[in-house]
């Protein structure tokens, strides 16, 4: 399946420097054939033309193109054809054609094939979310008692920094037929309306005017870096992507190259047909309309960070006020209690965390038998029993 599918795609993928006459960056680009589409019969579009504008999309042309393909092979953009979902599997994600594979005949390889990234298809109101929603009646942005969800046009897409460099995510736009409201599926206020299941789908975490993936709030957390620290890991690696991309495009002319000089034998002729023989310059890391690539900084994460604290803020002090755990961990010391001296002689300190690392209990004791230990855990288990919470599930000991 995927591979008709690819291959069907660079059928698709169109040369338009012979066809496109304004600008140099236009000629540049390559387009995607619109053929499919204008073989179909014209199908009377709802939406307002300004949805079918692509020029506010915040991305490289090639990719708005790309994008635009994806989209109506999947049957999702505005008056494509609805298609069918082979063995009910879809996948939310679009991975760029390799563009190694890509034969562009007797042309030397386009940067434009280099220079894309993967997208993130977010339409909630649309058929392939069905199995999610399961009947859910999506609500509204303004909270309308019998909201009534669909979709209004494109949307447009959004650009996410992970870890292992950029995508975008590309939200439909929706309205509401009741109040006849528009917005945009990535709107952080209807987000926060949606059952945490649609949510979790989302790769990144979006607020108000933040946006980042989930994978690099998690190495946050779990490295425990600095934010400056993190976005410095994060640009350095986005940029050696870029490198990466670069090289991969002048190895793919060298390889052109090498065959056309005959270095395996046989010469091919492409170079008597092409009209130039110069490589399109592959440009700078933020071209917009090549690479287009953005950064972070360590503000930014250091804002997401705290969003993500007021997210999870009751959770959070949940976990540390309540004295409970279903983890524990316990030891005996010495050294605590060697202060404390008592006719018997001997005295230890035994505390128990729990998963958090809080203190659960720490008591004192005169001798390291289990059964000294008796009072204390009928003293706990009373304290579970009181507040209704379930006792702890294991125990580590010292012994
Ligand atoms: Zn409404």
């Amino acid at each position: 399946m995927k591979e008709t599918a690819s291959a069907k795609k660079s059928d698709s993928f169109k040369d338009s420097r012979t066809s496109a006459t304004s600008s140099s960056s236009v000629q540049r680009s390559l387009s995607f054939s619109d053929s499919a589409e204008d073989a179909q019969p014209p199908i009377a579009v709802p939406q307002p033309q300004r949805d079918h504008d692509m020029n506010s999309w915040n991305c490289s042309q090639h990719q708005k193109l790309w994008m635009r393909t994806e989209m109506q092979d999947l049957g999702l953009w505005p008056g494509s054809r609805p298609v069918r979902n082979l063995g009910n599997a879809i996948s939310l994600w679009r991975h760029p054609p390799q563009p190694e594979l890509i034969d562009t005949v007797a042309e030397l390889p386009s940067p434009n094939f280099f220079q894309l990234h993967p997208f993130f298809i977010w339409k909630p109101e649309n058929e392939i979310m069905s199995r999610l929603k399961n009947k859910y009646n999506l609500p509204c942005l303004h909270g309308c008692p019998h909201p009534q969800v669909v979709s209004a046009g494109v949307g447009r897409p959004r650009v996410i920094v992970g870890t292992s460099g950029q995508y975008y995510i590309l939200s439909s736009r929706l309205c509401c037929k009741s109040c006849r409201k528009n917005w945009f599926a990535d709107s952080p206020r209807w987000l926060e309306k949606l059952p945490r299941r649609f949510t979790n789908l989302l790769p990144a975490f979006l607020t108000y005017k933040k946006a980042i993936c989930k994978s690099v709030m998690d190495e946050l957390r779990r490295t425990g870096k600095s934010p400056t620290d993190m976005a410095n890991q994060v640009n350095e690696l986005m940029h050696l992507k870029y490198e990466r991309a670069h090289l991969a495009y002048l190895q793919a002319i060298e390889s052109v190259w090498d065959a056309e000089a005959g270095v395996h034998g046989q010469k091919t002729i492409g170079q008597f047909i092409r009209k130039s023989n110069t490589p399109y310059p592959f440009s700078s890391y933020e071209d917009p309309n090549g690479w287009c690539g953005i950064s972070v900084s360590g503000f930014y994460l250091t804002d997401c960070l705290l969003e993500e604290y007021k997210r999870q803020e009751p959770a959070l002090s949940r976990l540390l006020q309540g004295t409970f755990g279903q983890v524990f961990r316990s030891d005996h010391t010495r050294k605590v209690a060697r202060k404390v001296t008592l006719a018997s002689g001997i005295m230890s300190s035994y505390a128990i965390m729990n998963e958090h690392w809080l203190i659960v209990s720490w008591v004192m004791v005169q001798s390291e038998s289990e059964r000294s230990l008796e009072p204390m855990y009928q003293g706990m288990a009373k304290r579970y029993n009181d507040a209704g919470v379930e006792k702890a599930g294991f125990h580590w000991v010292d012994r």
